[in-house]
């Protein structure tokens, strides 16, 4: 069995995932939390077993990941017997800026770009590098693959990429659109064009979670996608309030005397769903509300649908139609009602769902929710990417 260990390092946490790359299993996975603060804690669920938690001090990433490591070959309750057994390892980075299009095997060079792409990713990048480091440290001779949140992005035209600031702020700063999701969009994408049996289809896939973006893909080449600069723009989101008058910025600063740092944190934790219903950021609770009569959460449902039907039918605008529309990510697979809001009123573009099947259909499955005669598939796909990761990773690594 060769298998791979994919992981997504944040500032104190640390998600794994052991995947058999020939079966395309997940063998264990788990996460560390609370990395580098006291009471730090390992859950850890073997594919056949159940899950345990380990209690155990964590000092940093590099403890963290030798404590998966000897939890994966412990003898009791590991998967593997010893570390021959981990072919190599993938590792999620957000921020690639541009000079990243694709996945790449890691190197000092690769790290020492990560690290120039810190102030455009300046909350994950650093977390990122720390798990790389750390598996550098206690796994020195086991290749390691990054894979980047940005690097569909990458495919953008610059008429599709640039914003419509003087030119120098996209050469002194780096601003442009480079998008987020990345990861995600190309596995269902891939999926959606293996469904339709044409590779060069033309497809919109809608991420819509507790952070959600919209991209669209020609033959899986993203054409654009909704987030930015930064994962703020777009779609209103669980906290976030999406694309915005750039003007009500220094608005705020002037009328409400915030800083820069609070109008970030208003715009970014305390807007979107949560800030428009008062009630949630989860769609759970926001339909719940809504079913009791709350107008707050009734609303931020319909700006949220209705944001996702605008960049349905601009994508469409911009490829010259579409093939397929896809949903996914934790709203997108699970939430049918957003899905009929989203959908309904799509007919003129050829895309017609089956509202009945659309409201029983099985979770946790790729299922097609138009109707047979629609020229536009509608497909509810999960996405999974840890195992876009680990196939990168097998693919540049093994
Ligand atoms: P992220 O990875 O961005 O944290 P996810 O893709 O896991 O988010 O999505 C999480 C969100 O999905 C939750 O905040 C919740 O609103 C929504 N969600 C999960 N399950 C359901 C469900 N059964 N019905 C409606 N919404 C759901």
């Amino acid at each position: 069995m060769k298998s791979v260990l994919v992981i997504n390092a944040g500032s104190s946490s640390l998600k794994y995932q052991l995947i058999d790359i020939e079966d395309k299993k997940v063998i264990a996975k788990g996460l560390c939390e609370r990395i580098g603060i006291a009471d730090s804690l390992m859950s850890y669920k073997p594919h056949d077993g159940d899950k345990v938690e380990i209690k155990r001090d964590m000092k940093n990433h590099e403890e963290a990941i030798a404590l998966v490591l000897d939890t994966l070959v412990d003898a009791k309750i590991g998967v593997i017997p010893d570390m021959s057994g981990i072919a190599a390892v993938g590792h999620r980075v957000v921020h690639g800026g541009e000079k990243f299009a694709d996945s790449v095997l890691i190197d000092d060079g690769v790290i020492e770009a990560i690290r120039e792409c810190i102030p455009l990713g300046p909350l994950h990048n650093p977390a990122n590098l720390m798990g790389i480091e750390g598996c550098r440290a206690v796994m020195p001779d086991v290749p390691m693959v990054a894979v980047f949140d940005t690097a569909f992005g990458q495919s953008m035209e610059p008429k599709t990429y640039m914003y419509g600031l003087p030119y120098e702020a996209y050469e002194k700063y780096g601003i442009r659109r480079y998008g987020f999701h990345g990861t995600s969009h190309r596995y269902v994408t891939g999926r959606a064009l293996a469904l339709l049996n044409k590779p060069d289809a033309k497809v919109i896939s809608c991420h819509l979670g507790n952070g959600s973006s919209v991209s669209c893909s020609i033959g899986g080449r993203c054409v654009d996608t909704s987030m930015g600069l930064t994962p703020l723009e777009g779609l209103p989101m669980g906290t976030r309030c999406g694309s915005i008058d750039p003007a009500i910025v220094p608005y705020l600063m002037d009328r409400a005397g915030m800083s820069a740092k609070e109008v970030d944190a208003y715009m970014n934790k305390k807007s979107g769903m949560l800030g428009i219903s008062g009630v949630s950021s989860d769609f759970r609770d926001l339909w719940a509300a809504a079913n009791e009569g709350v107008e707050r959460a009734k609303l931020a449902l319909s700006m949220f649908a209705l944001a996702v039907k605008k960049y349905i039918g601009a994508y469409a605008a911009e490829m010259n139609g579409v093939d397929a529309i896809v949903f996914t990510a934790g709203v997108g697979e699970n939430d049918r009602g957003v899905r009929e809001l989203v959908l309904k009123g799509l007919d003129y573009l050829g895309a017609e769902a089956d509202f009945e099947y659309n409201l029983s259909c099985p979770r946790g499955v790729e299922t097609d929710i138009s109707q047979n005669h629609s020229k536009v598939k509608i497909f509810v796909i999960p996405t999974d990417e840890e195992m876009a990761i680990a196939n990168d990773t097998a693919a540049l690594a093994l």
